[in-house]
């Protein structure tokens, strides 16, 4: 099932919702509890879809693929590497990343997203499926300049607009080999599977839940491949995850909005 969060407009209520090709289902509740579905009527084009989730926290892995440490000149950590992203990054489908005037150099990182389901603590291998409700795309906007420059990655990951998500929560995937694809402006900069992962999902949950208690609609971003590169003013980028969907975010100058 593909999960969603949606409004008919700006004035509107949000609302979740299930997708069936390109119409749109009301969850009546809660994805994270007990729910019914609604017939299926509303057009997906004619709503805004928002983030799936609005997370309390966003943890990150870092130097999770080799070919992408490797870019750096960097070896793959012993354990997974972790960072967080603060949940003031989250955008939502088709909303705009800004470039912040203090970097000069921002870039993509697609990445495939785990969402939490249930709350856990110390989860073992065996429980995982339980607590994840499912996956969705992901976009590690990062300001690099800013990030080799720090002695940690806090300013460099975490300006507002540098965690899209979306365009929903697909609940039967599996995440073993699937994969990751970037565009920017059509031209092709990231593609691998996940399964060149160095620590895979079923490593990941058991190790961020030994040291921090996940809650229902956390974000885990499961790190991302070579390819990465910068994001100017004017670009569209796409990040597809095969079997759950396509994020697309224009780029622009935060100047030029103000
Ligand atoms: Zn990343």
């Amino acid at each position: 099932m593909r999960i969603l969060r949606f409004r008919k407009g700006p004035e509107s209520p949000v609302m979740w919702g299930w997708l069936a090709e390109d119409r749109i289902g009301l969850l009546d509740g809660s994805p994270f509890a007990e729910f019914r579905r609604g017939e299926a009527h509303i057009a997906l084009d004619s709503v805004e879809l928002l983030a799936p989730v609005q997370p309390s926290k966003i943890v990150c892995l870092g130097k999770n693929y080799i070919a992408h440490a490797a870019e750096f000149g960097s070896e793959v950590p012993e354990l997974p590497l972790l960072f967080l992203k603060p949940p003031s990054a989250v955008i939502g489908p088709g909303e705009t990343i800004l470039l912040p005037p203090q970097s000069e150099r921002v870039e993509h990182e697609a990445e495939m997203a785990i969402i939490i389901g249930q709350r856990g603590r110390w989860i073992s291998p065996g429980d995982i499926s339980e607590h994840i409700l499912g996956y969705t795309v992901a976009n590690d906007v990062t300001a690099r300049d800013l990030q080799f420059k720090d002695d940690q990655w806090t300013r460099g990951k975490g300006f507002d607009t540098f965690c899209p998500l979306g365009p929903w929560i697909e609940t039967e995937l599996d995440p073993a080999d699937v994969m990751v694809t970037c565009l920017v402006n059509g031209q092709l900069r990231q593609m691998a599977s996940t399964r060149d992962m160095v620590f895979p999902v079923t490593q990941l949950v058991g190790f961020i839940s030994s040291v921090m208690t996940l809650e229902p609609g956390d974000v885990i971003l499961t790190g991302t491949p070579a390819g990465v590169g910068p994001l100017v003013d004017g670009d569209e980028v796409s990040v597809e995850i095969e079997g759950v969907g396509t994020l697309i975010n224009p780029v622009r100058a935060a100047t030029r909005l103000r």
